[in-house]
């Protein structure tokens, strides 16, 4: 049985003659920066999010590196967040000059763990990105509570969590920035790179609007020293198709994520736990698993591709190895990377490939 990990084929036949019909308009118009496209994409998406800035840029990461810059965070910062991420969240820390302060997750959610947070707040800290990893939202109303008590701005990376809820509201409307990506395989991507900030901060919105065109307040005159950052009109014309249809396809993953819990009820694995409050969109259907290496083994012999989100967790990235952190600080997220592992996953998976899938994990 064929299976793809992500099937980003399946889903651009099901929407063909949308997109081709929407990208040739832009071909024709010639207009391939800015227009009309990104302006119905941001409006779109400020109206399914509740937040009421919408800006596209040009990746998860620069919509991150954005909201620290708009933010001002810099030399001598500190800003928290979780080191069980892709290396994305922390790397934009490092490049402006601020320094991580790592906190570690809950075992249950793989998120940040607010409990932790309060512990490591000093002086110099300027804000916390928590991640909603997987596709759930991290415990937003504890961090956010923490946060104000402190003075901190929190900046939710939702690069995987685009379509989830929390306690009713939508992710990227849960702080006072996000930031998610648009990268293909995530759960709303782009045919290339993309990403957007969210804010309902006036201020904060049009200085970030002005940060990704080169801090450009008027042609030619830079306020701010600034990225290109923008998002192309292409991808705005593909990712207005696509969310159009993203509702039904949300709820697709939702099902999909549930029937694998199901199906695993009684194989020797750990399934997602999503706490009450909280829907996942599944941008991983992740499992935890006592030999990983032997499951990966099995499974791919009958040909199912797996991969590991993430196999080594921030802190003892070489990259990082200047924040002086060893083995042993973050027990859990340790302990999670060595026994996590992602199973196919998009809203095309059939029922017969998740049997297919599910019986393959359980079998011996
Ligand atoms: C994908 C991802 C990013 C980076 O997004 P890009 O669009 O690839 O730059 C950042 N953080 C997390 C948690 C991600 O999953």
């Amino acid at each position: 049985m064929k299976i793809n990990f992500i099937d980003l084929q399946a889903q651009y036949l099901a929407y063909k003659s949308e997109i081709d019909s929407e990208v040739l308009e832009v071909f024709s118009s010639a207009m391939f920066i800015g227009g009309e496209k990104l302006n119905r994409l941001e409006k779109s998406l400020a109206e399914f999010t509740g937040a009421k800035h919408a800006i596209g840029c040009s990746s998860g990461t620069d919509a991150l590196l954005l909201a620290l810059m708009a933010l001002d965070i810099g030399v001598g910062d500190e800003v928290i967040t979780t080191p069980f991420t892709f290396i994305a969240t922390a790397e934009v820390i490092a490049l402006l000059g601020a320094t991580s302060v790592f906190v570690d997750i809950e075992e249950d959610t793989y998120n940040i763990d607010p409990s932790k947070i309060e512990g490591v707040i000093t002086s110099k800290t300027k804000a916390i990105i928590p991640v909603s990893l997987y596709g759930q939202c991290a415990d937003m109303d504890a961090i956010n509570e923490i946060a104000a008590k402190h003075n901190i701005v929190v900046i939710e990376d939702s690069c995987q969590s685009f379509g989830a809820s929390y306690k009713g509201k939508k992710s990227c409307n849960l702080s006072t920035i996000a930031c998610t990506s648009f990268f293909p395989s995530k759960p709303l991507g782009a045919y290339g790179d993309g990403g957007a900030i969210f804010t309902s901060d006036d201020a904060l919105a049009t200085k970030i609007r002005m940060l990704l065109n080169h801090g450009q307040n008027e042609r030619y005159k830079h306020k701010y020293i600034g990225i290109n950052g923008r998002l192309d009109a292409v991808q705005a014309a593909i990712l207005n198709v696509k969310l159009k249809h993203f509702d039904s396809e949300v709820q697709a993953r939702e099902e999909i994520g549930a029937r694998y819990s199901h199906l695993l009820e009684d194989a020797d694995v750990i399934t997602p736990k999503i706490q009450e409050g909280n829907t996942s969109v599944y941008a991983q259907y992740s499992i935890r698993v006592k030999n990983r290496e032997a499951m990966v083994a099995k499974l791919t012999a009958k040909e199912i591709p797996t991969a590991v989100h993430y196999p080594v967790p921030l802190h003892l990235q070489e990259a990082f190895a200047s924040l002086g952190y060893k083995v042993g600080d973050f027990p859990i997220s340790e302990l999670v990377a060595t026994e996590i592992m992602s199973l196919p996953m998009s809203p095309y998976l059939t029922s017969q490939q998740q049997d297919f899938i599910a019986d393959a994990i359980k079998g011996n």
